[in-house]
């Protein structure tokens, strides 16, 4: 059928974005992103969006676990590798770890030492940016291990929460991208 050809508009796609009040505790509004997860045209307008914006970059990041579901699939479409930052305790070889402050507790990441040797130019990627601590702990860890971040890439941010400006402040040279902002 001749609809099957049309592709489903980006706008369209952000609205598979499910708003949860209250998880995981009272007051946070948690952006669900898992009916676009589902939806294989959403996602994949979604993916092909993000994708577009990887310019320079030889690696696409991900933060766990939400960070990682976009970012491998922008680095396999892109034709880039995939590095992840995971919660500690998880990678089995050498890491730099850094802790940070998120909008409903705290939290730690690391980074295997040699994920991004050579200066290794890169693109981290998240779902939400609330008040950018953990995209800040994620860039302070790329810098240690040596990358020059290109630019972050987030699905949702929320602009109430100073994230932007945080990590603005801290890190001038990145380029901050959301594909929605509240
Ligand atoms: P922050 O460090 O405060 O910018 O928080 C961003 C991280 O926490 C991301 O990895 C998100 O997955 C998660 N997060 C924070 N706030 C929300 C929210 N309202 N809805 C969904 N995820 C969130």
């Amino acid at each position: 059928m001749w609809w099957n050809w049309v592709v489903m508009k980006l706008e369209t796609a952000l609205t598979f974005i499910r708003d949860i009040p209250d998880y995981p505790k009272p007051g946070i509004l948690f952006k669900d992103i898992t009916p676009l997860l589902a939806n294989p045209e959403a996602f994949g307008v979604v993916v092909d969006a993000f994708a577009a914006d990887v310019k320079s970059s030889d690696i696409v990041a991900g933060i766990e676990a939400r960070g990682f579901i976009f970012a491998a699939a922008i680095a396999a479409q892109t034709n880039r590798g995939f590095v992840p930052f995971r919660k500690s305790g998880k990678l089995p070889y050498k890491t730099y770890g850094a802790k940070y402050g998120l909008e409903y507790g705290d939290d730690e990441i690391e980074v295997h030492v040699d994920s991004f040797s050579d200066g290794k130019i890169i693109t981290i990627v998240d779902d939400v940016l609330a008040t950018g601590g953990t995209l800040c702990a994620a860039l302070e860890l790329a810098e240690r291990a040596g990358a020059k971040v290109e630019s972050v890439l987030v699905l949702f941010e929320i602009a109430g929460l100073g994230g932007r400006e945080q990590i603005s402040a801290k890190f001038p040279n990145v380029e901050i991208r959301s594909l929605v902002t509240s």
